[in-house]
């Protein structure tokens, strides 16, 4: 029996995005030369991930880039979509906050801008307020920790943290902000796994590693992440066929379905904080 619960995170943002230096936003992994971000993979994925929450019984946790939420809301209501699901931020138009590879030094009243911007944005599209924060590529630092606190964010959900003895928890990472770790173990052979899905969709990874890393979780919250858009393209692959996209669409069912099989209860990350898990 497991004390504790897993949470699906979702990230979703432009397509196959990537940094680039001298921008502050992300862009998307060129096609045609054309590296302008692009919205429809990330659109199709989420309804995709969605349905197979719902079927499940699972309330996922989304960590919504604004600009990618005012694109796919002209063309869906993602606002009925998400309704019983978390919403929590994942910038404005991905940007690299601490510049580690834009090479651009934000000022703090332009990281103060763009957490501004990006909660208003999302206000405006779900009418609800996020209380927990992803940073584009994980690029987090004690300045943005600091900043996130400041704006009144609850939690941020940046740091990779290993699973010690199956057990992995949020902690206090700057005044009242709390850090929701996504979790880290060893695959069969010893080797490093991340509960990130990616190298699962890129095909460096298979399904099992991802089950047994799930396997080893017995105490504390266990983050998964993926991203919208990676169902449906990848860095590798470009845009993918209709059976890969069934293919990827299975493996994420099968990873839950395991999770719920061995008896793992899921919740959102913000049903955890406030102990409303299980309700
Ligand atoms: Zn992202």
């Amino acid at each position: 029996m497991t004390m504790g619960c897993a949470t699906i995170t979702i990230d979703v943002d432009r397509d196959v995005n990537l940094p680039e230096y001298g921008r502050i936003e992300g862009i998307s992994r060129a096609r045609d030369g054309d590296k302008a971000p692009r919205f429809d993979s990330a659109a199709k994925g989420l309804k995709l991930i969605v349905s197979v929450l719902n079927d499940l019984g699972i309330k996922g946790t989304f960590f919504i880039e604004a600009e990618t939420a005012k694109k796919i809301a002209e063309k869906m209501n993602i606002k009925e979509l998400l309704k019983s699901h978390e919403i929590a931020c994942h910038g404005y138009r991905h940007e690299d906050l601490t510049g580690e590879q834009s090479g651009i030094k934000l000022s703090d009243e332009q990281v103060s801008s763009i957490l501004d911007e990006s909660v208003a944005t999302i206000k405006e599209v779900f009418n609800r307020k996020p209380i927990g924060f992803r940073a584009p590529y994980l690029h987090i630092d004690n300045r943005i920790l600091a900043a996130l606190a400041q704006k009144g964010f609850m939690y941020d959900s940046s740091i990779i943290k290993r699973l010690d003895r199956g057990e992995i928890y949020p902690y206090r990472i700057y005044g009242a902000l709390i850090e929701a770790p996504i979790a880290s173990g060893v695959d069969r052979a010893g080797k490093k796994i991340v509960s990130y899905l990616w190298p699962l969709h890129e095909g460096q990874r298979n399904l099992s590693d991802y089950e047994h890393l799930i396997s080893r979780f017995s105490a504390g919250l266990f983050i998964l992440a993926t991203h919208s858009w990676h169902l449906i393209e990848s860095y590798d692959f470009g845009l993918l066929p209709e059976e890969r996209i069934a293919e990827n669409v299975s493996w994420l069912r099968s990873i839950l379905k395991t999770a719920i099989d061995l008896g793992i209860e899921f919740c959102t990350v913000e049903e955890y904080l406030l102990g409303k898990a299980g309700d």
